[in-house]
């Protein structure tokens, strides 16, 4: 399948590491020229070379927490200024602070909606003239798997990312007409650097060896196994192309079969 990414340009949130990098990569291997986004420049840097050795492509980087309205008009108008517009955006973030709901401040609740929502909007917001100029758009929402089934532990990911559903359901409809497709995936458990944290906590935590926690994890996995980025990327690069072109307002998930409930 041809997915016709070549000369797409993209701009993808939160992608110096994870499943922004693997995102970015995929749509880079496609031919489509991509933004990085994130904090660190020595990440950035370092995630701009790896693209270029595995793709060609040389992105244009970004350093910029998300958080702020004014860093995502900055990412839209420094994304414009060297390619002439943005064909498709992939928001992404980092992930929300931990905790169950007893444990969260008002402090806790603002930063999480500003990190995993309002980021969202407002990048969707900056994005939308010159996908409507251009008659062509597509954005992609990376949530997680709680848009389906809450997350105990995770309050602030299980509440704020069924709002992206919510947003992206709500949209679709209206941009549908202007050649706009909006869809929201749900990553289960991926090997990135935050998974092997938050498997490093438990094991140190529970007093056993990471191999044993991530062996106990996989195996609650159907699959049997953790998603590796690329199948985030790939899943990604389709919706995000021409070849995706009557799938809007959807939420996928990709969690090797863990979420059984329809
Ligand atoms: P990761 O490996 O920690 O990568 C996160 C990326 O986001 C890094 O490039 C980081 O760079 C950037 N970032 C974080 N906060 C940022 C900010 N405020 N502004 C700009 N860039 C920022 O995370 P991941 O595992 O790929 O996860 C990505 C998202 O998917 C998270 O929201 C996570 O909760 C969600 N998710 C992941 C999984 C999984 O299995 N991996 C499962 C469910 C949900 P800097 O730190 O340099 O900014």
């Amino acid at each position: 399948m041809e997915l016709q990414l070549k000369g797409k340009v993209a701009i993808v949130l939160a992608s110096s590491k994870g499943l922004g990098y693997a995102a970015a990569e995929a749509l880079a291997a496609e031919g489509a020229q991509v933004t990085l986004v994130g904090r660190s420049a020595a990440s950035l840097v370092e995630a701009a070379a790896r693209l270029k050795v595995k793709t060609g492509i040389e992105a244009l980087t970004v350093e910029a927490d998300i958080t702020s309205a004014e860093s995502i008009k900055r990412i839209v108008e420094m994304t414009v200024e060297r390619y002439g517009t943005v064909d498709i955006l992939v928001n992404n973030c980092g992930g929300p602070k931990p905790g169950k709901f007893d444990q969260l401040s008002d402090e806790m609740w603002q930063e999480g909606f500003e990190l995993t929502l309002l980021s969202y909007v407002r990048a969707i917001r900056e994005v939308l003239p010159y996908m409507r100029k251009g008659g062509f758009g597509r954005i992609i929402n990376i949530t997680s798997s709680s848009i389906k089934q809450p997350i105990e532990t995770l309050m602030l990911s299980s509440t704020f990312r069924v709002g992206v559903v919510g947003l992206a359901k709500t949209l679709a409809p209206q941009l549908a007409q202007e050649g706009i497709l909006i869809n929201t995936v749900g990553p289960g458990r991926f090997a990135t650097d935050r998974v092997e944290q938050l498997d490093e906590l438990a094991a140190e935590q529970r007093q056993i060896s990471i191999e044993e926690i991530q062996a106990a994890e996989a195996a609650r996995i159907p699959i049997g196994r953790y998603g590796a980025p690329e199948e985030m990327g790939r899943l990604i690069a389709f919706l995000a192309s021409p070849a995706n072109s009557y799938m809007t307002g959807q939420s996928l998930l990709a969690d090797g079969g863990t979420v059984t409930a329809i």
